[in-house]
């Protein structure tokens, strides 16, 4: 071989190497408790039950503290992490608010504000200078937190969109919008957020019944270079990922003229994608794997979202549209 010939092969080599090495994803869940604080078992074996049900990473994050994880988390060889975090937590009345401190140095130092507002931008502060990710928990429990609450946000990117305990108020009814209604209210006066589906585990003995906070509902699937903690913040909070509570996708891609999601097959459940803009707008709905918008440019955002046969959902994250 001549050796320009060779020194292109050797470039050409790295190359696909470095494609084989390139970004995947990894599934998780940001909002887990453990009997630290109010859930039922060890967090050891809160750990073991992600692992072993093929989550990649886990957030423990019990009440007002951060749990410990560096001793349970003790095989650096095997395709999981656990993270730590803690949920702040406050209650103003009956309302709560509640913001998840994702992989800080140390817990939070957050005080209670005058008013639900005053108080949610104190935790995400909080966490903030705790050196944690701020991610606002449950919005609609309790009627907690409304989009007059939450439009003035600053330095948050997270919000839970699905909190699958039964008590989380998602899905609109009773003359009340679900918490996706909320999250394109607030889209659409320009607040970016970023849409997480998460367990909020609590009951891990015992029975399976249906108002528990069992494992296993809702995660968030995340595209990382690697498996570390520091990856899997950064992806969150430049929403590199979807919430799913049972569909698999194969790709997500935004470029300057579209959005494409493709659907990962199963058996014989059918999907239908539908793509959303300004004011929970639906844009276009595509029935089948594929699914292509290509952006007009007056659309101020757009997000996807794909429903299945079997009541299953994905949440892709919005991008904003300028002309
Ligand atoms: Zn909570
Ligand atoms: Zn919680």
């Amino acid at each position: 071989m001549k050796k320009t010939a060779l020194v292109m092969f050797i470039i050409l080599a790295a190359a696909v190497g470095l494609v084989a090495q390139q970004a995947r994803w990894v599934k998780g869940n940001t909002h887990t408790h453990t009997n630290r604080s109010d859930g039922d078992e060890y967090p050891h074996r809160v750990a073991r039950w992600y692992q072993d049900h093929g989550y990649n990473f886990l957030f423990i994050t019990d009440h007002n503290m951060v749990t410990a994880t560096a001793a349970i988390d003790s095989d650096a060889a095997d395709d999981f992490i656990l993270i730590p975090g803690e949920e702040i937590s406050f209650s103003l009345q009956r309302r709560q608010v509640h913001v998840n401190s994702l992989n800080p140095r140390r817990p939070a130092e957050a005080r209670e504000g005058a008013t639900v507002a005053e108080t949610l931008q104190n935790a995400v502060d909080a966490a903030r200078q705790a050196g944690g990710v701020p991610h606002i928990n449950h919005p609609f429990r309790r009627w907690s937190l409304s989009a007059a609450d939450m439009k003035g946000l600053r330095d948050v990117r997270l919000m839970e969109l699905l909190n699958m305990p039964r008590e989380s108020n998602n899905f609109p009814a009773g003359g009340r919008s679900g918490t996706e209604g909320l999250w394109d209210q607030l889209l659409s006066s320009g607040l970016l957020l970023y849409g997480v589906a998460a367990d909020d585990a609590h009951d891990f003995r015992g029975e399976f019944l249906p108002g528990l906070a069992h494992p296993g509902k809702g995660w968030v699937v995340v595209r990382v270079n690697e498996l570390t903690a520091a990856a899997v913040c950064a992806a969150l909070e430049k929403g590199d990922f979807y919430a799913s509570t049972g569909i698999e996708l194969s790709d997500v891609v935004c470029s300057e003229k579209e959005y494409r999601v493709t659907v990962k097959p199963h058996r014989e459940t059918r999907y239908t994608t539908f793509f959303i803009g300004n004011s929970g707008r639906e844009l276009a709905r595509v029935d089948g794997l594929e699914a292509v918008y290509a952006f007009r440019g007056d659309e101020t955002y757009v997000r996807a979202k794909v429903v299945s046969s079997m009541g299953e959902l994905a949440f892709c994250q919005p991008v904003f549209v300028r002309k």
